[in-house]
């Protein structure tokens, strides 16, 4: 039998909208407007496009949304003044450096400046720090979505195995965490690993987050596992356009696995709709009010 798909745009949609309630409830009862403000440095095509998703999506969520474009020569002084001038800002909740930044600058040094309150991404090392000794924290947006998708199939995920590919601050490390708190036995996984095929076929649950255009075949799989392909490779069409593939060779897995989620359509979606969730909860945090419903 075939795998079912997970369908991220729809899991998406349904968080996007429990935070629209959320928002609106802020604004009636607290006079609380959450707000975002994400920064871009030069015009890197495919930053820009995040950039838009993230700035459209927060105001279809009812919150405010601050851009910041900066030239892509500019000095890391300045990059720094802004993120101070945003870290001060009481209508701004939360702060995003879009990533990758130009070389030349200092990117932990520009995370490091982020008030760890606003710091929706979840990359600084304070909340880095506390995710890892199991605290509350702001946490990585990716992963949040990874987790949401597994259970829109696992009621509970405790006891059951997992592997992680990829051991990033933005996806692997993190997602390993929340795992953790799951009760999930997890195996992390990374380029000097040895005998990746058999490590997964161990697992219930595999998260592909390696950026290897189908590098998980089929029969890496245990039949029934859970799928989730974090990774995106762009790659060129014969007319001349170009496509997303994922980490995982989606075709072979839908034969063995028992979920799957698709690239496009998968974890990418989750992740805007995640960064609206970090932002609530910063927010609420920031103004000393119970943690949101989502
Ligand atoms: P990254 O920083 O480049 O990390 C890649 C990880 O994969 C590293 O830990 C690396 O191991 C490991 N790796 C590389 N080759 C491997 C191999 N042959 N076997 C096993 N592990 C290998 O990438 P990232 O930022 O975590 O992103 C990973 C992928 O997810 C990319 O395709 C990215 O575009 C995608 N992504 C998607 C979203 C989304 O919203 N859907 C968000 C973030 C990222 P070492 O540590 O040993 O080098």
């Amino acid at each position: 039998m075939a795998a079912s798909i997970i369908d991220g745009k729809v899991i998406a949609a349904d968080l996007r909208a429990q935070v629209a309630g959320e928002v609106t409830r802020m604004k009636r009862d607290h006079g609380l407007t959450p707000g975002l403000a994400v920064v871009l440095v030069g015009n890197d095509p495919a930053s820009e496009v995040y950039v838009r998703s993230k700035h459209k999506q927060t105001q279809a969520a009812g919150m405010a949304s601050f851009e910041h474009t900066l030239s892509a020569d500019v000095a890391q002084a300045d990059l720094l003044a802004l993120i101070a001038e945003l870290n001060a800002d009481p209508a701004v909740h939360g702060i995003l450096v879009q990533l990758p930044l130009p070389k030349r600058l200092d990117t932990g040094a520009v995370i490091a400046a982020i008030d760890p309150a606003k710091d929706v991404d979840g990359l600084h090392p304070h909340n880095a720090g506390r995710l890892a000794g199991g605290l509350p924290a702001l946490s990585p947006c990716t992963p949040l979505g990874c987790i949401i998708l597994t259970k829109s199939v696992h009621a509970s995920l405790e006891g059951l195995d997992a592997i992680v590919l990829g051991r990033s601050n933005l996806v692997g490390r993190p997602l390993v965490q929340l795992l953790l708190n799951e009760n999930v036995t997890v195996t992390i996984a990374h380029s000097r690993s040895r005998n990746l095929p058999e490590l997964c076929r161990r697992a219930d649950l595999v998260y592909a987050a390696v950026g290897k255009a189908e590098m998980v075949r089929g029969d890496w799989l245990k039949p029934g596992a859970t799928v989730i392909d974090v990774g995106i490779t762009r790659v060129p069409t014969v007319e001349g356009q170009t496509r997303l593939i994922g980490d995982v060779a989606f075709n072979e897995a839908m034969k063995v696995a028992g979920a799957v989620t698709p690239v496009p359509g998968g974890v990418g979606q989750m992740t805007v709709a995640c960064l609206l969730v970090n932002t609530l909860r910063a927010a609420c945090a920031i103004r000393g009010l119970p943690a949101p419903g989502v």
